[in-house]
């Protein structure tokens, strides 16, 4: 790796509105360590000229499909095994309940969340997909999907590695879809590493489905998990890995940095969670890597820390529910929307409610679902504020 230009040339570069190369994002995240002052005062600057004063999130309710999964990450408490209390299959009864009692509460979004097609895997999943009709989980992603947009709410499913064909018919009733790519290094998937167990993470099968959805032109949510045993680098890989595939089909909605919390009973237990300052720096890399993106992080996971990351770089706390848990960190509670506008209003900055697609993709959306989009969003594309009282 060459030194090409000084490192103001290149933040100066950045601020002209020109892409910096991978070999200049590895030497901006040299530079950080020294002087970091410079680097945040450009990634505030990118953010505040790309999305201007608004930090947006999705009014959601977090439908828990099934915690079975095919897969083990060494990090993860969402997973279950059949004889744990988590086990049972969401019914369609209690999926459309839960759809009227989001709706009582102003959500707009259902996120549907299982584990990796846990029906390879527990015959319990397959014997009760089988007696309910369904010949595998995402056909009845498909229909749980039906269920929550007769309700009223808009889905999004995140449910691993779909093939392409499950997109396509998800694509009828999602908005969006989400995968994680977590990071595009290999080097996670090996021998004591926290993806050795989880094929469904390598990052090849990962920027596959991506791709997938990118020829499908479904908006896509993805992002990377920051603190997981990966070396900056890395993280700046994963960045370029997604800016790649977003240039190619233009569909990735928002990118999430998610930071590392470890968790009891599982093996990365002990393994410290990413350091802020650590964290921070990924943020603005990524503002200043992809500049016009949608850049989010869960407030759960950083409570503390809002207004130094809406000036680093997000413009987004993703779904907050005021209904439901997040199942896959139930330790981390979500703050109530209220906190959440105070906290933003404190640090300058106006909290928006926005739909699971974002307001800039709802061109790409199934048109008889941009129909019933139109009735519940203002001129800009987010929801209406009178929708939410
Ligand atoms: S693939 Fe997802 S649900 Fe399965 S073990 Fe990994 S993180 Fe948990």
């Amino acid at each position: 790796m060459s030194k090409l230009v000084s490192n103001y040339e290149v933040l100066n570069k950045s601020l002209e509105c020109n892409e910096i190369s991978k070999d200049e994002a590895y030497q901006i995240y040299q530079e950080l360590q020294k002087n970091p002052s410079e680097i945040y005062r450009t990634a505030q600057i990118l953010r505040n000229q790309n999305k201007g004063k608004t930090v947006t999130y999705s009014r959601k309710v977090f439908f828990n499909l099934v915690n079975l999964c095919r897969d083990t990450c060494s990090y993860c408490t969402y997973k279950s095994e059949p004889d744990q209390s988590k086990l049972s299959m969401m019914s369609k009864q209690d999926i459309s309940n839960l759809a009227k009692i989001g709706k009582k509460y102003r959500c707009t979004e259902a996120l549907f969340v299982t584990g990796e097609r846990p029906e390879q895997k527990y015959q319990e999943a397959r014997s009760w997909l089988k007696e309910n009709g369904f010949g595998s989980t995402a056909e009845y992603l498909v229909h749980a999907s039906e269920i929550s947009l007769k309700e009223g709410l808009f889905p999004h499913t995140n449910a691993g590695n779909l093939t392409k064909s499950e997109m396509n018919e998800l694509k009828k009733t999602n908005v969006s879809l989400g995968l994680m790519l977590e990071n595009s290094s290999e080097r996670l998937s090996g021998k004591d590493m926290p993806h050795q167990f989880a094929p469904s993470k390598n990052p090849k099968a990962r920027l596959r489905v991506l791709e997938d959805a990118g020829e499908l032109g479904i908006p896509m949510t993805t992002g990377i998990l920051i603190g997981i045993g990966e070396t900056a680098f890395e993280i700046i890989d994963s960045i370029y890995a997604i800016k790649k595939i977003h240039e190619k089909f233009g569909h990735i909605q928002e990118i999430i940095l998610q930071n590392f919390q470890p968790k009891i009973d599982t093996k990365m237990k002990s393994f410290p969670s990413a350091e802020q300052v650590y964290f921070k720096s990924m943020v603005a890399l990524a503002r200043i890597i992809m500049p016009t993106m949608n850049i989010q992080i869960p407030p759960n996971l950083s409570p503390d820390s809002y207004a130094d990351f809406l000036s680093m770089g997000i413009n987004d706390w993703g779904g907050i529910s005021p209904v439901t848990p997040d199942y896959v960190n139930p330790e981390f509670s979500w703050p109530s929307i209220d906190t959440v506008e105070k906290n933003s209003s404190n640090a300058g900055f106006e909290l928006k409610a926005r739909l699971p697609v974002y307001p800039e993709f709802i061109s790409f959306v199934h048109p008889h679902l941009r129909e019933r989009i139109l009735e519940i969003t203002d001129a800009i594309g987010l929801v209406k504020e009178e929708y939410l009282i």
